[in-house]
Order: C-alpha cells, then sequence, then structure tokens
C-alpha cells in the first residue's frame, strides 16, 4: 500500500491571502492537490464554475448535505460552503496532500473527523494590510467588507486551536513557508509506522544472526 497524503487545512482572514499562496504552492509543487468546495455563493468576476469553487442552487447544497456527500459544510456571511467528499479521499489515497482552504468551524469539524489533519492559520501583517487586500481586491461592496472583517475578529479568537499560524506578508517567503510545514509535518513519528515496523522487524533479523 501506497503512503497517505497529508490533509491541510488552511483558514485565515477573508482577504489574508489563503487563495492567492494556495494556487502559487499548487503551481510551484506536484505533491498538492487543492479541494474545490461546493458554495451557494455568486461567482466573483473571472471565477469559473469548477475552478474556484462549484457554484450551487440551496436547494442543490442542501441535497448535497442529505447525500453526505461533503465532508463539512458550514455557513459563512449568509452563504453555506462545504467540501466535496469523493476527491478528497481519493487524492489522499493516491498519496498526494490535499489542501482544504475552508473557514473556522469547517476547520474544527475536520480535524475532529480526522485527528491527523494539519492545521495552518494565515495571517495578514496587520489588520490595517487585512482591510487594505480586501479594498483592493474589489470583488465585495464595502457592506460586504465590513462584515468580512466583522467576521475576522471573531474567527481571531480561535486561531489557538490551529497547529501553525503563518504571516502572509511576502507572498514568495509565505509559500516557501507552507511547504517546510508540510514537508516537515511527514516526519512526524505516527506518519511513519510502517516505516518503524519494517526497520524493527529487519533488525530483529540480525539478531537471529
Ligand atoms: P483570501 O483567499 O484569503 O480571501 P486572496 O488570496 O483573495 O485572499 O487575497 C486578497 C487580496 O490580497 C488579493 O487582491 C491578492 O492579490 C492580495 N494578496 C494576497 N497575498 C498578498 C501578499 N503577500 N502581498 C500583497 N498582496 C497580497
Ligand atoms: P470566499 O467567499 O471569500 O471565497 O470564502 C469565504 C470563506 O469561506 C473563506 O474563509 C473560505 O476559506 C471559506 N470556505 C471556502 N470553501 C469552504 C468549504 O468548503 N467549507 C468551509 N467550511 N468553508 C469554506
Amino acid at each position: 500500500m501506497g503512503k497517505r497524503g497529508i490533509l491541510l487545512v488552511v483558514s485565515g482572514f477573508s482577504g489574508a491571502g489563503k487563495g492567492t499562496l494556495m494556487k502559487e504552492l499548487v503551481k510551484r509543487y506536484e505533491n498538492y492537490a487543492l479541494s474545490i468546495s461546493a458554495t451557494t455563493r455568486s461567482p466573483r468576476e473571472g471565477e469559473a464554475d469548477g475552478r474556484e469553487y462549484f457554484f450551487k442552487s440551496v436547494e442543490e447544497f442542501e441535497r448535497m448535505i442529505a447525500e453526505d456527500a461533503l465532508i463539512e459544510y458550514a455557513c459563512y456571511v449568509g452563504n453555506y460552503y462545504g467540501t466535496p467528499r469523493a476527491y478528497v479521499e481519493e487524492q489522499l489515497s493516491r498519496g498526494r496532500d490535499v489542501i482544504l482552504e475552508i473557514e473556522i468551524q469547517g476547520a474544527r469539524k475536520v480535524k475532529k473527523r480526522f485527528p491527523n489533519t494539519l492545521l495552518l492559520f494565515v495571517s495578514p501583517p496587520s489588520a490595517e494590510v487585512l482591510k487594505a487586500r480586501l479594498t483592493g481586491r474589489g470583488t465585495e461592496t464595502s457592506e460586504v467588507i465590513a462584515q468580512r472583517l466583522a467576521r475576522a475578529a471573531e474567527e481571531a479568537e480561535g486561531m489557538e486551536d490551529y497547529d501553525y499560524f503563518v504571516v502572509n506578508d511576502l507572498l514568495e517567503e509565505c509559500v516557501e513557508q507552507v511547504h517546510r510545514i508540510v514537508e516537515g509535518e511527514r516526519s512526524r513519528v505516527f506518519r511513519n509506522k510502517e516505516r518503524m515496523e519494517a526497520i524493527r522487524a529487519e533488525l530483529k533479523e540480525f539478531q537471529k544472526g
């Protein structure tokens, strides 16, 4: 049996740069597979169905919930967001590291269900920078930006639940930092049980002479 990939959950305030970071990570390294979520929010300009998200009606989304087709789902600023199960399971079993870019309620659900999940929180260097990035992205009205900033203050209370906290200041550096974290994670004892058993068995053979 091949080695299973790492399930990586990435959260962070809206506008922190998660999407930008993850796209860059996937572009640079082959071991990652980026899960595409389903959502009931409308596509932003430049977003395509099946690329950034699977855009669904509320009815369609609720059917996915009923059919247990989602690993987790949550409501965020008035819309449903959820992670389709099939892709994640398939990629993990192929040994790829699967990235879920999801908000904090979803992150907690995934960790509970799959305790080996690596949880990473992405922060901007400051609240000022966050606001500037959200505004600069130009994809939301000032009203929605205000809601997202209010939500950020709530989410900031949950940062301690994560395994790693990274600051997305210089994109280049942050991408490399995230990659090093995942690479380091591979050496954790609990992820190497088979290898440890193998060397143990080989050493026992030596003892037999
Ligand atoms: P999120 O997915 O966390 O909501 P985005 O990836 O959409 O955030 O990034 C929000 C805005 O900030 C985008 O306009 C993006 O180009 C910009 N951005 C992301 N990372 C950086 C960075 N390290 N430095 C400067 N701007 C950034
Ligand atoms: P946006 O509307 O900016 O694309 O995403 C809003 C928030 O929803 C972000 O924090 C994003 O990480 C989160 N999100 C995206 N997909 C999912 C998902 O499948 N499940 C959960 N719980 N959150 C998600």
